[in-house]
């Protein structure tokens, strides 16, 4: 993936990938068994961490890590230019949750 973080972009303005208002739901990291990661597209193998997230609106996206972090990346991004900055899910709390795993 030569810019992970421009294709990240391109997803969620295409809205193929979620950024939820209310924040991110439930995060389980486990061995990685071959699907699909959400951001990059690339299967995610058992040599990799695999970062399941279960968003409030029923769906479930999967990422690496790296991929994971560029999520957020985008997210804390993109939120600071909208009103929902103010929804105290910025880049800080993004950090925080990333060196909670
Ligand atoms: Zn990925």
């Amino acid at each position: 993936m030569e810019d992970l973080a421009a294709h990240i972009r391109a997803k969620i303005a295409a809205g193929t990938l979620p950024i939820p208002p209310d924040g991110a739901g439930k995060l389980w990291v486990g061995h990685g068994n071959g699907r699909q990661c959400d951001a990059c597209d690339e299967a995610i193998t058992a040599a990799d961490r695999e970062y399941e997230i279960d968003l409030s609106s029923d769906r479930t996206i999967w990422f690496h890590a790296k991929c994971l972090a560029a999520w957020h990346d985008a997210r804390a991004k993109g939120l600071a230019h909208t009103p929902m900055a103010t929804n105290g899910y910025g880049k800080q709390t993004a950090r925080a949750r990333l060196r909670d795993l």
